[in-house]
This record gives C-alpha cells, sequence and structure tokens, in this order.
C-alpha cells in the first residue's frame, strides 16, 4: 500500500538535517510526556522507559491503589478528588526519596520501584510509603479529606518481564484489597477480575468467548472505509467485555498445545472484514507470533487468515518489538511481505531507536500513537511535529494512520496534516460482528 510514495528515499538518504531536528523534537515531546502534571510523578511512559533499560533482579516492585478513591470524587467532587490525588502524589515521592521512584499509573494507581534496595530500606519505604498517603490531606473548612493506600509488593526475579512484574505485583495489591485494604501484600492472588488466571483464560479460548471486535480505518481523502483493525476482546458469561489490557499477557504467555490463539475467531473476522465489507483486516501480531515465526516459518499463517486474500491482510507490530529484536523482525516483515501480506509499524513515536534503522524495513502503513494527534490539536508546535511524521513516513514508502481521532476537529487535522488514513472513537468505535 503506497498510497503516497511518488518521492520515497532511497535507502542511505535520510540523516538530513530536517530528519535530525524531528529526531531531537520527538525526543523533546517524550520527555515532556515523562512527568504527570496533575501530581508532578513520573508517567506510564517514564517507567516503561527506565524499567526496560535498568531494572534487575532484587529490585522491589510496590502496586499502589487509593482505597475508595471513588468516594471522594463521589462525595466531593473532582476538584477535591484532583487535589488529594496531588497531595498523595506528592506525600509517596517523599517517602521514597532517593530509593526509588514514583509512577503514576492511571486514575488513583501508582508504582514505585526501588531500585537494589536491601531488605531494610524496602520495609522502611513500604512503612513510610503507608504513613505518608494517610497524612496527606485536603482541607474543606472544618472538613478533612484523606485516605489511605494499598499495595502489593514483589521482588524482581531474574528474567522477570515488565509485564510479569507488573501482573504480579497488581495481583498482590488484589490480595491487599480482598484482606481489608490499607495493608501490603506479596502474596499474588490468583484469579481476580482484573487478572484472570491462565486456567481461566484457557477455559474463555475454549468455549470461545475470547474474540475480535473491529474498528475502521476510514482513508482521509474521501473518508470511506478502507479497512478494519481487529482488537480482542473477551466477552464473559457475566455480559462483561475485557479490554487486552486485562488478559492479553496471560494468554499469549501461555500458548501451547492446549492454549491456542482464537484462531477461529481470527478467520471470522477476516471473513467479515474482507468479503463482506471489503477492505482490509489488520491484526495485532504479539512477540510469541515472532517466536514461532522464527521458530517454524510462516506457513501456518494460513489459520489466521483462512483463505482471505493475502494483500487484504496487515499485520501491525508494535515499534517496541522493532527496537528490540530489529534483525528478527526485520526478516519476519520481508518474508510476510513475499507473501504478498502488509506490515504495519504500530504505535509509531513511542519508542523508536532511530529512522536510519526504521528505513531499512519497507513498513506498508506507520500508524502514529494518538498521543501525538492530541498533542498537535493543543500546539502548534506538536503540530509540525505531527506533520514531520506524516511527512518522513510518506518518504519512507509508507502509508499513514493518525490513531486517536475523538472529534471531527481531530479528523479534520489529520487530514489538514496530509495522513492517508485516520483511525478513532469519532470514526467508529470497536464492535462486535
Ligand atoms: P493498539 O494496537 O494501539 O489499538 C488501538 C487501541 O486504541 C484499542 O484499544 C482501541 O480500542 C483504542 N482506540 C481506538 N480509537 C481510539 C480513540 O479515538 N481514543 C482512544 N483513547 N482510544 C482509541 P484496545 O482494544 O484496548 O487495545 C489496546 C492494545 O492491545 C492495542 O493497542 C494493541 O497493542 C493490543 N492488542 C489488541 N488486540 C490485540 C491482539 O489481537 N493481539 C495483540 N498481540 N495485541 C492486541
Ligand atoms: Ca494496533
Ligand atoms: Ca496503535
Amino acid at each position: 500500500m503506497t498510497d503516497s510514495t511518488s518521492d520515497s528515499l532511497a535507502p542511505g538518504d535520510i540523516a538530513g538535517p530536517r530528519e535530525a531536528a524531528l529526531l531531537a523534537r520527538i525526543a523533546e515531546l517524550e520527555t515532556r510526556l515523562n512527568v504527570d502534571t496533575q501530581t508532578g510523578c513520573f508517567t506510564r511512559q517514564y517507567f516503561v522507559g527506565r524499567f526496560e533499560g535498568r531494572a534487575r533482579a532484587g529490585d522491589e516492585l510496590f502496586f499502589l491503589d487509593i482505597d475508595d478513591f471513588k468516594g471522594v470524587n463521589d462525595h466531593h467532587g473532582h476538584l477535591v478528588g484532583d487535589r488529594l490525588l496531588h497531595e498523595i502524589g506528592q506525600a509517596l515521592k517523599a517517602a521514597v526519596g532517593p530509593a526509588g521512584f514514583v509512577t503514576r499509573l492511571s486514575g488513583d494507581e501508582f508504582l514505585v520501584l526501588l531500585e537494589q534496595p536491601g531488605p531494610e530500606t524496602a520495609d522502611g519505604v513500604e512503612t513510610a510509603l503507608h504513613a505518608a498517603a494517610a497524612r496527606a490531606t485536603v482541607r474543606l473548612g472544618d472538613l478533612v479529606v484523606t485516605r489511605t493506600v494499598s499495595m502489593g509488593r514483589i521482588t524482581l526475579r531474574p528474567g522477570m518481564t515488565r509485564a510479569e512484574a507488573m501482573s504480579l505485583a497488581d495481583s498482590a495489591l488484589m490480595d491487599a484489597k480482598a484482606a481489608g485494604k490499607n495493608r501490603c501484600s506479596r502474596t499474588a492472588r490468583p484469579g481476580s477480575a482484573r487478572n484472570p488466571s491462565l486456567e481461566e483464560v484457557r477455559l474463555g479460548l475454549q468455549r470461545g468467548e475470547i474474540g475480535y471486535h473491529l474498528q475502521p480505518i476510514l482513508r482521509c481523502g474521501d473518508r470511506a472505509v478502507a479497512g478494519h483493525e481487529a482488537l480482542l476482546r473477551w466477552e464473559r458469561p457475566s455480559g462483561e467485555v475485557l479490554g487486552p489490557a486485562g488478559f492479553l499477557q496471560t494468554m499469549t504467555a501461555a500458548y501451547d498445545a492446549r492454549t491456542r490463539p482464537p484462531l477461529e475467531a481470527a478467520r471470522r473476522a477476516a471473513d467479515w472484514a474482507v468479503r463482506q465489507r471489503g477492505g482490509f483486516i489488520a491484526f495485532n501480531v504479539s512477540e510469541a507470533f515472532l517466536d514461532r515465526a522464527a521458530r517454524e516459518g510462516l506457513d501456518w499463517v494460513g489459520e489466521l487468515i483462512g483463505d482471505a486474500p493475502r494483500p487484504r491482510i496487515v499485520f501491525e507490530l508494535v515499534e517496541d518489538i522493532l527496537t528490540e529484536r530489529f534483525d528478527q523482525v526485520a526478516k519476519v516483515v520481508a518474508r510476510l511481505q513475499e507473501l504478498g501480506i502488509r506490515v504495519a509499524l504500530d504505535d509509531f513515536g513511542t519508542g523508536f531507536s532511530s529512522l536510519e534503522r526504521l528505513q531499512s524495513i519497507r513498513v506498508d502503513f506507520v500508524k502514529i500513537d494518538r498521543r501525538f494527534l492530541h498533542g498537535a490539536a493543543q500546539s502548534d508546535r506538536d503540530r509540525e511535529l505531527l506533520r514531520g511524521m506524516i511527512e518522513i513516513s510518506h518518504k519512507l514508502g509508507a502509508a499513514t494512520v493518525v490513531e486517536g481521532v475523538e472529534n471531527e476537529s481531530h479528523f479534520a487535522l489529520a487530514r489538514e496534516l496530509g495522513a492517508t488514513h485516520a483511525q478513532g472513537f469519532h470514526l467508529g468505535r470497536p464492535r462486535a460482528i
């Protein structure tokens, strides 16, 4: 898919001053995205980078959640909730001091990572975190609003991935909550609603509860549906629909003879998108996919996509994997393209090493993470950055999908900046087929 590539670069062309300036600006935006403005703590994005770069066996990870925080918002309003979050964030930072760093994960959840603390320091920080959170207050006249925190705590083991560490610590947090809150647990609790156990995931797969919802991707020019992205969903018998954040890690880590990707659902989704709707279907592929491709080649991809015409299939690879396993990814991408399958680089801008490297992989689509569009809607500088990212992608021979279109002006902006495609809740939510 090369809608927009009349002036493609030849390999080796790209390290010009304009591109270098663009890289520097991407880096600058990333820095701004490292600190959460509301609490002064680091952001999830920062945590990911630092964990990948530095975390080692023996580090201690705490997963914290403010007890009954929803009640603060419900009873006193969001302004008070926001102020309390700020106070608690600051208090947690002070409690940790130089022993580590505090991340606001989302809403009222925080992570604390202590780097090689030794048992006494870690225990001391645990006590200090409880005390500091409970002391943080917002005063409203005579009324004092405070909250306690619950925590899960784990020690990193050799080879533990970030997802494993977070999932274990989260599970220990669930245990602390279940045991009555305002405490710290080191015991992972199997099978909590947020963290389904491997057995539950297996059962969900066997019963066909795990499948795909499809979200349209539109062409900016004529607003026509160009294709769909398949997004994993687990429709629990209770009627609850879980997104991939709740179970993807458990599922892909567990692939074996008994636990297989939901292939039938994938074939059904491909059939619906390609035959009934026309256009392409894009599947996200995980590291497990790459591992299998490296081990067994790609003859088995037919199981995934059935007899859908190969050029109608797009595989989306996140930039993270590309950064970590470049050579392997490059081979798999080339092989997929030989089969006629197209490749998208997903979450572009969230972790890339260099444009030069990018140049040696010819992706068909570059998907630009939604934070860049949202930034561009707010400032001229970020708008120029997004324009530059789009231009560069086109020069690399790829079409562009701007993600996160949540209103009409986002769509207008994506179009004005030259993106070929756009995706987002405003253009169509992920839906069951
Ligand atoms: P992604 O590939 O970046 O997918 C887009 C995510 O953004 C989806 O979240 C989608 O629901 C959400 N989204 C779409 N439009 C908008 C918008 O306008 N605003 C906002 N705020 N969000 C929007 P979802 O479905 O929760 O998926 C999260 C991530 O999980 C995906 O991010 C992808 O990395 C991964 N994932 C999803 N399905 C699969 C799968 O089948 N296999 C693998 N390996 N990963 C998957
Ligand atoms: Ca994707
Ligand atoms: Ca994406």
